[in-house]
């Protein structure tokens, strides 16, 4: 059983309810964990602004502040295998993606924004008033929710939680219902670590805490990253006290392979590109425009290595596929791929549930589709599974038109070996990232989050430091009273 953690103290939730999470590898009951109601929203919302005035905090020193966030990477790395199995058996990543890319990637982020404690500056600008003083400071947003999806659970509470904290807010994090364990562990470490009580709160439960927070008249800021759908929600909720919001939403990355592509390169990359994490990831590649010339050896080559893939429970090493999150989910994946065959795409590998050994858990097996056209739900759609639809092009110069024709704007992928057809396309392509020959990969050194409906606002990187703070400018008559 886990609690919440509010003011600095593990607690029940007031009414005692309680949900549970399930390990996806089996479908058994992992956890059981405190759901929060609206009470103790009221009560995480009042430490954290009791927090966020309170000297100890808001007079830290910046050196101080780095040193915390230092102390968290440090713990991380610490009980780094621990927190990998705890990621594997709430979420079912295959345990070698835990511990090679979530556990590194959130010590990374604490580390990188460590750095940044020290370097938040404002600047002297050279305003027109003679005689005249001006200079800009850069001042905590305030009180921040930071409400968490279930594809990444640790590493997005790190994008979230470093540079909030580096900025001088003070937070109430709420992780995905699905997948909450791990963030109850990071704040386990954070409270280790020393954060003054109040400074970092955790909430766990579903929907109806996220909005309560969401709709909380002392909540200044939401950070959210989840479902477009959702983030609508948020943009309505938000509109009581007009409180900050960033938004990372879904995606529909287009990965474009050109005529002159080195294809073997390609299938390799864009294997990785679409199933990593069982395609469980926002910016994961989900449509393939392919030069006619070159589909079909392109779609024999994905289907060849996407079969391959072994499919398994996380913590089997030899397992390089994991289960999906959840049942439901499976259902919904499940329904583009039927979707798809009734719309007339012709189904090349997978396509179905997995059987055997792997019926209890929630696996579903790698699944190409050729012969897709954008009309289709699947060329359109998110549908965050294993799911690779391979549609074809003949005019290289109608590929910008139709990567760009969908709500989305996450990222993009272009394969070629001819750099200015790259930076070209690079640069018409409507997305936040774009990865040339190379898989999607998020860096805490630069910039994450997308144009149109993916989302408004960055992460990472010198944006997120524009994402958690307030710019207020300083005048001051030179002239004398
Ligand atoms: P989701 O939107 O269903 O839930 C995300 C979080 O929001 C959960 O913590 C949930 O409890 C909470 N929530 C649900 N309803 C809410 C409401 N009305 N008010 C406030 N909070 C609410 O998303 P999900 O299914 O957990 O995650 C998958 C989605 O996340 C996909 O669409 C994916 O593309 C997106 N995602 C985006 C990024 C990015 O960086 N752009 C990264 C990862 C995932």
């Amino acid at each position: 059983m886990t609690d919440l953690f509010i003011g600095g103290k593990w607690c029940p939730a007031d009414s005692g309810a309680t949900f549970t999470t399930l390990n996806p590898a089996d479908g058994s009951v992992f956890e059981e964990c405190a759901e929060a109601g609206v009470t103790d929203v009221d009560r995480a919302v009042a430490a954290a602004r009791a927090a966020l005035n309170d000297p100890t905090w808001a007079d830290m020193p910046a050196h101080a502040r780095a040193r915390l966030l230092w102390r968290v990477a440090d713990l991380i790395e610490e009980v780094g295998d621990e927190l990998a199995e705890l990621e594997t058996r709430d979420n079912g990543q295959p345990l070698g993606i835990a511990r090679s890319v979530t556990v590194p990637g959130a010590a990374e982020h604490f580390r990188y924004f460590a750095g940044w404690c020290t370097k938040i500056e404002g600047s002297v600008l050279p305003v027109a008033f003679p005689d005249t003083l001006h200079y800009t400071r850069r001042e905590p947003v305030g009180v921040c929710a930071l409400i968490t999806p279930w594809n990444f659970p640790l590493m997005i509470a790190a994008w979230k939680l470093a540079p909030a904290l580096a900025c001088g807010n003070t937070v109430v994090v709420k992780p995905a219902e699905q997948t909450p364990l791990s963030t109850v562990m990071l704040v386990e470490l954070m409270e280790r670590a020393g954060f003054p009580p109040g400074v970092v709160n955790l909430l766990t439960g579903g929907p109806a805490t996220g909005a309560a927070l969401a709709e909380h008249p002392d909540v200044d800021k939401v950070s959210f990253t989840g479902s477009t759908a959702v983030g609508r929600k948020l943009v309505h909720a938000s509109a009581g006290n007009l409180k900050r919001l960033t938004l990372e939403l879904g995606g529909k990355t287009p990965s474009i392979i050109a005529a002159d592509a080195d294809i073997d390169a390609a299938v390799a990359g864009n294997v990785q590109g679409a199933l990593f994490n069982s395609g469980q990831v926002c910016a994961a590649y989900s449509r393939f425009y392919v030069d006619r010339r070159r589909a079909d050896e392109f779609t024999e080559k994905m289907a060849a290595a996407a079969s391959a893939l072994r499919l398994g429970p996380g913590l089997d090493p030899a397992s390089q596929l994991g289960p999906l999150v959840s049942e439901e989910h499976l259902a919904k994946v499940d329904s583009y791929v039927r979707g798809a065959q009734d719309e007339g795409a012709e189904l090349v590998t997978g396509g179905r549930r997995a059987d055997g050994p792997l019926s209890s858990g929630f696996f579903y097996e790698p699944t190409v589709f050729a012969g897709v056209t954008e009309s289709m739900a699947v060329a359109r759609e998110e549908v965050f599974g294993p799911v690779i639809p391979v549609l074809s092009y003949d005019d290289p110069d109608e590929i910008v038109d139709r990567a760009n024709n969908s709500e989305y704007g996450l990222a993009a992928s272009i394969w070629t070996r001819d750099l200015s057809t790259a930076h070209r396309l690079a640069a018409k392509v409507r997305a936040g990232a774009v990865f040339i020959n190379m898989i999607h990969v998020p860096d805490a050194a630069t910039t994450w989050g997308g144009f149109k409906a993916s989302g408004w606002g960055r992460e990472m990187g010198p944006y997120a430091i524009d994402a958690y703070t307030e710019v207020k400018g300083v005048w001051t008559h030179l002239g004398g009273a």
